[in-house]
């Protein structure tokens, strides 16, 4: 079967609908497009591990706070769309934002307990956004399985709260970070990078690496463990600056100040145009 485009929502849940009806294990795999590996990746674990592939392809308004990358955002429909119809993804849905947010649009889904620390800090809103755009798709697909990526910890952390909260009925797949060669987190958002800058990029992972190594060795104090972190950054990323470093409890985002058994480390570094975030479990 070859690949269905649909851009309206109706079509869309009903085609979505007729599929679970069927009986047909269906996998969404929701994204913001310019298609890279980690979101192959994902397509691929939903190829493998469902009948049905549905892919969202929507660069949604309502989680850019004002002044971001909204307008510039990285696009390219055709290339996304002859990626997706090889990785076998059987419906694109790439709905324009006009048929997603009608006029007098007024519902916000908000998880306030998992949104307003680490990139929530910065971002106002964001996940709000987030939370109502992945809330919206959702309930348009109805998925037996719905793939996010780890890069996003927060996101994803927050999506299984949203999905436990509201009893939604899909299962949450998180998918490991796909990574560069170099160790660089994949992001459509690399593309910002100058060369000079993306030589640098690797650093960031690096530090996450010898940060975990250091609490594997017995540092337990986070408070020491962020100062390595941030030191490192200042020698090693001398083009970037970083935005925040935490270590937090993996589910609920919670600030740990000492390492009991396992804690988050999630990052954020400006590098020229591009904010970039990266995470590590540390035990
Ligand atoms: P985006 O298009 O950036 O909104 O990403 C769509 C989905 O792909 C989200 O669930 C992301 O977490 C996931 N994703 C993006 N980059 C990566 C990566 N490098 N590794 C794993 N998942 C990723």
């Amino acid at each position: 079967m070859s690949m269905q485009i649909i851009t309206d929502p109706n079509r869309f849940q009903e085609q979505a609908l007729k599929l679970r009806c069927q009986g047909k294990v269906t996998g969404l795999v929701p994204t913001m497009g310019y298609f890279h590996e980690g979101h192959l990746r994902l397509m691929r674990w939903a190829r493998e591990n469902a009948d049905t592939v549905l892919v969202s392809l929507f660069v949604n308004p309502t989680q850019f706070g004002p002044g971001e990358d909204l307008t510039s955002y990285p696009r390219d429909m055709e290339r996304d769309k002859e990626l997706a119809a090889l990785e076998g993804v059987d419906i694109l849905f790439a709905p324009s934002s006009e048929a997603m947010y009608e006029p007098g649009f007024s519902t916000r889904v908000q998880v306030p307990a998992l949104s307003r620390t680490l990139c929530g800090e910065s971002r106002p809103g964001h996940f709000e956004g987030v939370a109502t755009v992945v809330a919206k798709l959702l309930v348009l697909s109805l998925p037996v399985v719905a793939v996010f990526g780890e890069k996003d910890w927060q996101q994803l952390a927050l999506i299984r709260r949203m999905v436990r909260d509201l009893n939604l009925p899909v299962a949450v797949h998180g998918h490991p970070i796909v990574r560069e060669e170099d160790g660089l987190a994949m992001s459509s958002r690399n593309a910002y990078l100058t060369p000079d800058q993306r030589a640098q990029a690797p650093a960031i992972h690096q530090g996450l690496v010898r940060t975990r190594d250091i609490a594997e060795q017995g540092e337990r104090d986070c408070r020491a463990l962020l100062d390595f972190f941030s030191s490192w950054i200042k020698e090693q990323l001398p083009l970037g600056s970083l935005e925040y470093a935490a270590i937090v409890h993996p589910q609920t985002l919670e600030p740990l100040t000492e390492l009991e058994d396992e804690g988050l480390l999630a990052v954020a570094v400006r590098l020229g145009r591009a904010r970039l975030i990266d995470n590590i479990v540390c035990r």
